[in-house]
């Protein structure tokens, strides 16, 4: 049988895996993303995971990539793979084939082919992550456009985004935004059990640590739960009156906190979409850990297969 490697690189992990082609996967790694070295941290990677079955290795980066030449045009999470290429550097390296991917249009893949995903054929998949992620399946195949549903404005005078714009969707639901909404209260002297955590210095506190606190019933951090789902209902309410799919499908590290923003989430959806588009839309959350990878594995064989 023949397997391939999916790598998602993203501004928190890098995820690999080795799969089947029905998304099966053979082995895992996942390591926090390095600073620097980033390519030689995963020749390492790769190396390890190379077996005489492999056909190809497949990326999912998180940022603008030019699918065609394989080079990343930029990535604002991940400034040291920025203008880097991926392709001919992997290609020479192994002499495998490399198809590389926006690592949300990955992951919508991931869905596709081995999650939640696998039931439609109309779908956006968004990743709750250190940004916010968004790919779209249509008519059962990847859509190849940008997608970037993350920079969709929400607010017209909102919060500074990282693409340089304001009020981005994404600086509203996010890890980073979570983070940076957490610092400024805690600035501003409110109180929270937030700083019990790394002796008081919170600007340390990442995501997770945030809705640990909110489910042991942290006021400060339950609200900022709170409008995070109110702000993803708004841009999902959108999609919906855009693309009318069949299925939102949630995944990324946040998505351990959807009992915390679901409800308000689902609130704003119904409040501002066509009802009779609404009305058939599940909006579900994510079965798989390295969906990202997985997609990207599965471009590979998508990429031999000439389909
Ligand atoms: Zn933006």
């Amino acid at each position: 049988m023949r397997s391939a490697i999916g790598v998602d690189i993203g501004g928190t992990n890098i995820k690999i895996v080795r799969i089947y082609e029905n998304g099966e996967i053979l082995e895992k790694v996942a390591e926090p993303t390095p600073l620097d070295n980033i390519t030689d941290k995963l020749f390492t990677i790769v190396k390890s995971l190379l077996m005489s079955d492999v056909i190809g290795i497949g990326f999912g980066i998180a940022g603008i990539i030019d699918r065609k030449n394989g080079v990343v045009l930029e990535s604002p999470n991940i400034p040291d793979i920025n203008n880097s290429h991926v392709k001919e550097i992997f290609e020479k390296k192994f002499s495998l084939p490399v198809v590389i991917e926006n690592d949300a249009n990955a992951y919508a893949y991931g869905e596709k082919l081995a999650g939640t995903g696998k039931e439609f054929n109309n779908f956006v998949a968004l990743t709750l992550g250190t940004g916010l992620g968004s790919g779209a399946i249509y008519k059962g195949e990847l859509f190849e456009g940008a997608f970037e549903i993350g920079h969709m404005v929400i607010e017209t005078d909102g919060r500074y985004c990282t693409c340089g714009g304001f009020g981005c969707l994404e600086s509203y639901a996010s890890g980073r935004a979570v983070v940076e909404q957490v610092i400024s209260l805690l600035e501003k002297g409110e109180k929270s059990i937030l700083r019990e955590y790394h002796n008081g210095n919170f600007y340390k506190i990442t995501p997770e640590i945030v809705y640990k606190a909110a489910f042991e019933g942290d006021t400060l951090s339950r609200n900022i739960f709170r409008e995070l789902g109110k702000y993803l209902g708004i841009g999902i309410a959108n999609i919906i009156n855009i693309f009318s799919p069949e299925a939102i499908i949630l995944g990324g590290g946040l998505v351990g906190a959807w009992d915390l923003f679901i409800e308000e989430l689902k609130a704003e959806v119904y409040k501002r979409t066509i009802k009779s588009l609404s009305s058939h839309v599940e909006i579900l959350k994510t079965i798989l850990e390295e969906g990202g990878a997985i997609g990207a594995a599965g471009l590979v064989f998508k990429k031999v297969r000439g389909s």
